[in-house]
């Protein structure tokens, strides 16, 4: 019978006993990951939406022994959340991200920015600031190639704490930007006040441009007016069409990103794209 409490599990359904146990398997591979070094960055471009200039790369982390079993960042940065393990990915991320921008500016002079995925758990932490610091100046990067994506849900301005955290993290000179906006709760009209510098539109909305439902079909243009009126660049992720990069160039989108633009790449692939044609 159920719940006679000497068995743990048996309050639980078979399917919620055996999301637990994956959610375990994850957490103690990510703890073998970080002991062994398993995680790795891949590189995906982001364009210019008019010239199609690579402008940025954002920097998507994979742990590779999870990566075998079809299990990416969606599904284990949030176990990485909830367990605490977080922190040390990140800084994990940033600082090899660093040694990498250093290397590609090296070989190839670029001076787009590396963007880098943040987990809104950071803007609880006070020592992230300081520790990013110390990251970036030991690898001797200009922090204003630098730029933190942090997810629009994450920003709880009315929170004095995550409040300082952003602006420390400003001062440093690294830029901010919106990921996932439109799929949080925002008052537009509080846009004003985020210290942000970019929104980066969903990528549900870009797939639902040519959507019969218009309510979804004008979120990305009314986002991107909004935009403009705040004086924020807008990056449109997710672009897997010729047509929808037409839109945003007409509309005047300011970058994009996309599996019709370019993949995420892993480093030697990113560095021979971006590497200039050998001269004869
Ligand atoms: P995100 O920040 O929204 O990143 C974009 C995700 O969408 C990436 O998946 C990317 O591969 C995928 N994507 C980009 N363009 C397209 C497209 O045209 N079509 C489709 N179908 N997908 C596209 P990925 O690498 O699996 O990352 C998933 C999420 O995991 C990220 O969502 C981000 O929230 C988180 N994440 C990834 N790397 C890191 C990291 O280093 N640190 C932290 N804290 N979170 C990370
Ligand atoms: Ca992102
Ligand atoms: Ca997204
Ligand atoms: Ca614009």
């Amino acid at each position: 019978a159920k719940g006679n409490g000497r068995n743990r599990l048996e309050y639980f359904s078979d399917e919620q006993a055996r999301e637990l146990r994956d959610q375990d398997l994850i957490e103690r591979a990510l703890r073998v990951s970080l002991q062994q070094n398993y995680f790795s960055l891949v590189y995906m471009p982001m364009f210019d939406c008019q010239t199609l200039e690579i402008v940025g790369l954002e920097v998507l982390v994979r742990a590779e022994n999870l990566q075998r079993l079809g299990i990416g960042p969606d599904r284990f940065i949030p176990i990485a959340e909830k367990t605490n393990l977080i922190k040390e990915i990140d800084l994990w991320v940033i600082d090899n991200a660093m040694a990498r921008l250093v290397e590609l500016q090296a070989a190839t002079g670029f001076m787009g920015k590396f963007c880098i995925n943040i987990s809104g758990v950071e803007l609880c932490n006070e020592l992230f600031p300081a520790k990013v610091k110390e990251i970036i100046d030991s690898h001797g990067v200009d922090p204003c190639l630098i730029e933190f994506e942090i997810t629009e849900t994450a920003f709880v301005l009315d929170d004095i704490k995550s409040r300082t955290i952003l602006s420390e993290l400003r001062n440093l000179g690294i830029s901010l930007a919106l990921d996932d906006f439109g799929t949080g709760f925002t008052a537009f009209s509080q846009l004003i006040n985020y210290p942000a510098d970019c929104l980066k539109i969903d990528r549900s909305f870009v797939n639902d441009l040519f959507s019969v439902d218009v309510a979804r079909h004008k979120m990305v243009r009314i986002i991107e007016d909004l935009a403009e009126l705040y004086g924020l660049r807008v990056v449109a992720e997710g672009v897997e069409t010729k047509e929808q990069l037409e839109y945003l160039q007409e509309i005047g989108c300011d970058w994009v990103q996309g599996y019709y633009l370019s993949l995420p790449l892993p480093w030697h692939e990113m560095l021979s794209l971006i590497s200039p044609p050998a001269s004869v």
